[in-house]
Parts: C-alpha cells; structure tokens; sequence
C-alpha cells in the first residue's frame, strides 16, 4: 500500500545517508587509532603510568568502528564483504531493480537498458548501485504521469583514460537552467515540501569524483532530464 511505500523509500533513503556517513567515519577513525599507537611509542616508558586512559580511548575506537560496520551491514546488507573497487556496470544497474520496481510499477515507468558495455568500472558495486538508484528515484519523481527511463551503457574514454559512461535520460519535467546549476549542491531541492532532502545528488557526485569519475546533467524544462556518469575502468 501507498504508506508502506513511502515507508520503504525513506529506508532506503535513510540507508543511503547511513552508508554515506559511515564510510566518511572509517578514515578519521583509522587516523586515530594510528595516533593513538604511535603515541604509546613516542611516550615509551611513561605510557604505563596512563595505561587506564590508553585502554579506555582503545577500547572506545574499537567501539566506533563496530558501531560504522554495524551501520553500513544494516545500509548495505547483501554487498558489504570488502571493498572490491571492481564492478560490472550490468550489475549494478540489475542491482538497483528490486529497490526500484515498485516505485516504477506505481508510478506507470519502464526502465530500458541499452547499449554495450565491456569494461568494469573502478567503484564498489554498492556505492555505484546507491548512485544508480538516486537518479533512477530522481527519474520517477519527474515522470508523475509515467514514461520511459533508458539507461545506456557504453565503454568511453575521456582524456584519453579508459571508462565507461552510463546515462539515465528521463522523459520528465526537465529543468530551468538555473535549476540545473544548483542541483548537486548539499540540502538543494524542490520537493522538500514531498520528503526531498537535497542529499541525493550531492551524495552521488562525491562518490563517482572520488574514484576519480565525474557526473553532471542535461536537459531542459518539458523536455526531460540526462544525467550522464563517466567512471574509469578498472583495468
Ligand atoms: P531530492 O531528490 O531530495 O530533492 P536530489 O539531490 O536527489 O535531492 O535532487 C535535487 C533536485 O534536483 C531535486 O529536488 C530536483 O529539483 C532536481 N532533479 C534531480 N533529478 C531530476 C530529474 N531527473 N528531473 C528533474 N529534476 C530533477
């Protein structure tokens, strides 16, 4: 029903935030723990007279860093084994159909796949599946009426680097070019008056330029909307 729809869409939501904000808190969380031993080096003999309080920042580091993979096993449940940075594109996009196929069905929107594609690209199979499903999500939001998603799929090289590009074109609303100049800034949205938080693309642009990719839309009003991702290959 309609309620628990909108039940499961803030789950994922909140999953991807979650997923986001944990994998942020690995590093700094690394970083002190590193210190922290080395710290214990440096003060060398004196370390055991401030054994209780090295024990107890230990022993709350370990704490943090169950707590960041308890999250992300609780966001990414069937992927999370390691970090493979090496995925399939075709998976993923097959990754993001169960999350989807309900808000397709309600909504009266198919989504193709075209295209070919015979590179692997260089991200997690779940970062690249959560950035997939943001768009496909964003797609449905601008085809209230219904449409078609096509998702393209090709192997393409930019500045002479082997990737491969992926583009998710919609049929929907478009955008105004002001719009689309602010739509990858944190907490930027038009439908905060329908749940929208402004986080999903600003999530997905800092993941694909992490791994050294970029992301970035076309479009104009009634005339629907391209966002077209470009990862490197994993070679
Ligand atoms: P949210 O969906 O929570 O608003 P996003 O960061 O995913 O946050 O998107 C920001 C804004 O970008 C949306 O509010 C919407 O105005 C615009 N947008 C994103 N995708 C599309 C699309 N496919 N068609 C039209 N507008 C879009």
């Amino acid at each position: 029903t309609t309620r628990k729809l909108i039940v499961s869409e803030k789950l994922a939501t909140i999953g991807e935030i979650t997923a986001a904000a944990a994998h942020e808190i690995n590093n700094p969380v690394a970083v002190l723990q590193g210190n922290l031993d080395l710290l214990r080096e440096i003060i060398g003999p004196h370390a055991a007279g401030a054994a209780t309080e090295f024990r107890l920042m230990d022993e709350q580091i370990q704490r943090i860093s169950q707590i960041v993979n308890r999250l992300l096993q609780f966001a990414r449940p069937e992927e999370y084994a390691g970090w493979a940075a090496r995925t399939d594109p075709r998976d993923a996009v097959a990754d993001c159909l169960p999350l989807v196929r309900h808000l397709l069905s309600r909504s009266g929107v198919t989504l193709r796949q075209d295209g070919q594609v015979g590179r692997q690209v260089l991200m997690n199979r779940t970062e690249l599946q959560q950035v997939l499903v943001n768009l496909i999500v964003n797609a449905i939001h601008a085809m209230p009426a219904g449409g078609e998603i096509v998702v393209t799929l090709s192997d393409a090289d930019e500045g002479g680097t082997p990737g491969v590009r992926i583009a998710v074109a919609d049929q929907g609303v478009g955008m105004d070019a002001a719009t689309l100049s602010r739509i990858f800034e944190p907490f930027f949205t038009t439908r905060a008056g329908s749940g929208g938080t402004g986080l999903g693309l600003s999530i997905c642009r800092t993941l694909v330029e992490r791994q050294g990719g970029r992301i970035d839309a076309a479009g104009s009003p009634g005339r629907g909307t391209t966002f077209t991702l470009w990862l490197p290959a994993a070679l």
